[in-house]
């Protein structure tokens, strides 16, 4: 099943495009540090088992214009293997702002 790499949203095998955000759909959600179609290179920012912490930091971000994408916790029924907790969201950002957003996290991130 295609996904879209933006929304996580998960389509029909005939749809190749995302009609949401207009982003091509890939095979699997992106792993770490791999380039996707639409040419940003995406990186694990930071794995939160929180739904809310995740709701707050990808806010944080997006509020300072950092695209984020969350990716959901490991999917068995696909067969992607993720090494790493079950149970975390994973919080990806370009590889080009992932030094801000580091930095964002670190200044406003707390409590
Ligand atoms: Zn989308």
């Amino acid at each position: 099943m295609p996904f879209c790499p933006k929304c996580r949203y998960e389509y029909t095998p005939e749809i190749v495009e995302c009609p949401d955000c207009g982003s091509k759909l890939v095979a699997e959600l992106p792993p770490e540090s791999e380039q996707s179609s639409d040419g940003v290179n995406w990186v694990k920012l930071v794995a939160l088992a929180n739904d809310a912490q995740v709701q707050l930091t990808k806010g944080l971000l997006e509020s300072s214009g950092i695209p984020v994408v969350v990716m959901p916790p490991i999917i068995t029924w696909t067969g992607i293997y993720r090494p790493g907790t079950e149970s975390d969201q994973s919080i990806y950002v370009p590889s080009s702002r992932a030094k801000e957003a580091r930095r964002i996290l670190a200044r406003g991130g707390k409590g």
